[in-house]
């Protein structure tokens, strides 16, 4: 084949790329932290057995779904740089919360989990923006019209930085470390997806 064949198809096919990406529906999310939020916060857990999800989660989070969020779950898991458990471990973990989410028709888009120590000074550990950078990129995720749900103010201070609307749960962690007074709060998981549904765009 030519070279000027070649670049002539090289040349399409970056137009088509590019005609694709604007054509592109982006979709809402609710990006929603793991332990202290959806599930019961018992620290460092390594053990499938051991999961156990507030009261009403998955039907919350069916709700979402029914409206057209993706659910994307952003979790740090720092139990794995510390040694606590692996990395086996902790997808075990997530495997188990997605199968008893999928027994009760929640379709989880996908789980980031950061892996690290705190001191090794990573970009996906939260208050670290990557995960949710990734995500909006893997699943077309339009960042303006979404949300994040967490416990802590590394959940909602991740929410900022990525230009994501951020609730507050006042379940898992007590010490929620410094929270703007402007963020919304609410009591659990359940009244963040009632808020949502209200407030949101879908
Ligand atoms: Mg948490």
């Amino acid at each position: 084949m030519g070279r000027t064949k070649v670049a002539a198809i090289w040349r399409w096919m970056l137009m088509y790329e590019t005609n694709v990406k604007r054509n592109k529906n982006l979709r809402p999310a609710v990006f929603v932290d793991r332990d202290g939020t959806l599930i019961n916060d018992i620290g460092y857990l390594g053990d499938p057995d051991g999961l156990s999800f507030y009261p009403g989660i998955p039907e919350a989070l069916r709700r979402l779904q029914d409206r057209g969020y993706l659910i994307v779950v952003v979790t740090n898991q720092s139990g794995i740089g510390r040694g606590y458990f692996n990395e086996e471990t902790a997808i075990a973990v997530n495997c188990a919360m997605l199968r008893m989410l999928r027994d009760k028709g929640v379709m989880v888009a996908a789980i980031y989990y950061c892996p690290h120590h705190p001191d090794e000074g990573c970009s996906c550990r939260k208050p670290g923006q990557l995960m949710i950078l990734r995500a909006l990129k893997d699943l077309d995720i339009d960042d303006s019209l979404s949300w994040i749900v967490g416990d802590m103010d590394k959940d909602i201070w991740t929410g900022i930085n990525a230009g994501l609307r951020p609730i507050l749960v006042e379940t898992g962690k007590s010490e929620k470390g410094s929270i703007p007074a402007h963020v919304k709060r609410s009591a659990s998981v359940v009244e963040a997806v009632n808020f949502i549904l209200d407030e949101g765009i879908s």
